[in-house]
Order: structure tokens, then sequence, then C-alpha cells
């Protein structure tokens, strides 16, 4: 029977705050593949699967948060958003404004914007102001922008962002048929890992301070337990680890180079409410987990969402993995949009053969 899926909205209805009669602007979000991973498996001595959210339409998990706050967006009749954005957020908004006929501003920290990303937000449309700052400073004038102006503002600092994006922890349940033991993914401005937690209690049918009054927590239960959260920050832009803001944030993982979190207060309640942790990894060890999940699991991701992966194998390596625990690791977005970390700053040596069978064979040593 045919099946197209509808989008998060409209798969999780009954636990969003929608009704029937508001407009949904979707681009088909969701519904992402949760990958078994056995090379990590057997690396970390558990069972461990990766949600791929660069499988979502503009290539990360800010699809979820953009469908739900855009959409509110146009009940409300705002005309105009506006979002800061260290690139995926710019990309995300920049995609729905023109799914939703909207204007849309986004400021970006002038220079550190990944290429892939920079290119979303220009072929969509968006009008783009380069600010001479980091994200954190970015942030400060839009919300300004937004509080002056009739723009709304579209960063996780709106509620209807995390309503959105807590459906990745119901799709984890509901592929696994249970809650995962652990649940790890990167933290930049925190409000996903406040979503995740948001996601898995109400999907335990219990709320948490982000929810807000509406249907989810008082549906049916469709699991009785909740993971333990595991958050982990880049070493150069790590304010949780250090327990406060940081002024000057560094990483080579730029969707991650956050030095105050919006989220804060949220996040320290799913770490400390969960039994879990948000710890620090390094640029060194990104790289490698980013390069791990491309050559023995299949899957490309940029540099931030191997932050996930990076924190797991450490805390493996620090004896800290239960044995056979169920995990569960969030990579955040698609490697496509920042092929150039990736490959290094050299260009890609090729040498040419001639396209002829006998030479082509010979050059694969068969
Ligand atoms: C936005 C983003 C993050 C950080 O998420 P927060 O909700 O800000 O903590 C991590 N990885 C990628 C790829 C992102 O786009």
């Amino acid at each position: 029977m045919a099946h197209l899926w509808r989008g998060i909205l409209t798969e999780y209805a009954d636990r969003l705050p929608f009704t029937d009669a508001d407009p949904i602007v979707t681009l088909g979000e969701g519904g992402t593949p949760l990958v078994a991973a056995p090379a990590l498996s057997k690396e970390v001595g558990a069972q461990v699967y990766v949600k791929v959210e660069g499988a979502n339409p503009t290539g990360s998990f800010k699809d979820r948060g953009m469908t739900s706050a855009i959409s509110k967006v146009v009940a409300d009749g705002d005309e105009a958003v506006v979002c800061a954005s260290t690139g995926n957020t710019s990309a995300s908004a920049a995609a729905y404004a023109v799914a939703a006929d909207l204007r849309c501003i986004v400021a970006l920290p002038a220079g550190k914007i990944a290429a892939g990303k920079l290119a979303q937000a220009i072929v969509h449309g968006a009008e783009l102001l380069q600010i001479d700052g980091n994200f954190d400073d970015c942030l400060r004038l839009v919300r300004g922008l937004a509080d002056a102006y009739p723009v709304a503002l579209v960063n996780s600092v709106n509620p209807y962002r995390l309503q959105g994006q807590k459906t990745a922890a119901f799709e984890i349940v509901d592929a696994l048929g249970r809650a995962p033991d652990i649940h790890a993914l990167p933290v930049g401005n925190a409000g996903n890992i406040s979503a995740y937690w948001m996601g898995f209690n109400e999907y335990a049918g219990r709320q948490t301070a982000a929810s807000l009054d509406h249907n989810s927590a008082r549906r049916p239960a469709a699991t009785d337990s909740v993971p333990t959260m595991w958050g982990f920050q880049a070493d150069g832009a790590a304010p949780f680890v250090k327990g406060e803001p940081i002024e000057n944030p560094e990483t080579i993982a730029t969707a991650i180079r956050i030095g105050n979190p919006a989220s804060w207060d949220y996040a320290v309640a799913a770490r400390d409410n969960s039994g879990g942790l948000i710890e620090a990894v390094t640029d060194a060890e990104i790289l490698d987990a980013q390069a791990l999940l491309a050559s023995e699991v299949g899957v490309f991701v940029e540099p931030a969402s191997a932050a996930s992966v990076a924190g797991v194998l450490k805390q493996a390596r620090a004896g800290r993995v239960p044995r056979g625990a169920l995990i569960t690791c969030t990579v955040t977005g698609n490697g496509l949009k920042d092929a150039q970390s990736a490959l290094g700053e050299g260009a890609i040596e090729t040498t040419p053969v001639p396209a002829d069978l006998a030479t082509a064979a010979a050059a694969l040593g068969f």
C-alpha cells in the first residue's frame, strides 16, 4: 500500500501543539534512517546505532525545528523570519521560508560558514547579513531585531523549534521498540539535547521544563524508560564543561562553535535528571570519528556531527560504557555541506587513464 511520509508535524500530530486547522509548512522532514553500526559496536562493546539527520531535506536536523517554527509563523500571520546561524539553521530557514513564501534574513559570522551551507542560504534567496563577530554576537543581534521590528525569530530560543526537534526521539523509540540505554549527541546552542530529552520523556508519559501545554505527555506512554543523555562539546567551545560561557569559542566543528548556549538550563536539566554527562572531545577526536563513520560505517557527516561518536568512543576507552548497552548517537548534519574539512587543504589528485578495458583493469590490479 502506498505510503508517503508526510513530515513530522503530520506523522506525530497527536503529540505536537498544532490543530487540524493550522497551516503546515513541510518539506517532508524526519523519518530519517537509524543505522546499525557494527564497526562502532565492536569498538565500544555495546550495540550502537546512528540516527542519520543529514538525510533531512536541507541536510541537517534543523529541518525538524523549522517545519514547526515556520508553520507557527504562518499561523500567526507574520511575513518575515530572522535567525542567527553557524550555517545549518540559515540553510533550513531559507528553504522553509521559500515553501511558506516568507522573507528570510540570516545573520552569519563572516568567514566562518562552510561553503555548502552558505550556498544553500544563497540559492534559497535568503538575505545575508555577514556579521563581524561570532555566533553568539549574531544571536544577540537577531534577538534585538525581532524585539524591535516585525520579524519572527526562528532560532531554538523559539519554543516551536524544540517541539519539532523532539520528534527525533520519538522516531528512535519507534524504530527500536524501546528507549535506548544511552543517547549521545553534539551540543552547541543546546537546543537539540533539550528537545531530545523532552521527546524521550513525553514518550514515557512525562513532561520536562521545555514541554508546552499540549497533548503529548497525556497520550498513552510509548515506552516505560528514558535514556541517559550524553552530550559532547568541542574542547575549544565547551562552556558546559567549564561551567560558564566562553568568550572566544574555537573548533573545526563550526556548527558547535558556540560559547554562550541559549538553552543552558534545559540542557543542564537533561544531563542531571538523566544521570548523564556533558563532556568535551578534541578536534582531532572529532575528525577521527568523522573518518571512522565514513570509512567503516558508510555515513558521511560534517565534523560537528561526529562529536557524538567521538564522545562515545572516548567514554568506551575510559571504561565507562556498560557492556552490551543499547546506544543511539545522533549524527546531526550531512558531510557534503563541508567537504573541504574532510578532504583537507590539498587539491584532489587524480591520474587519468585511457578509457579502454585493458588499461583500466591493469590500473586496478586485475
Ligand atoms: C545546530 C547543529 C548542532 C548543534 O545543535 P544545538 O541544538 O545548537 O546544540 C550540531 N550539529 C549540527 C550539524 C548542527 O547543525
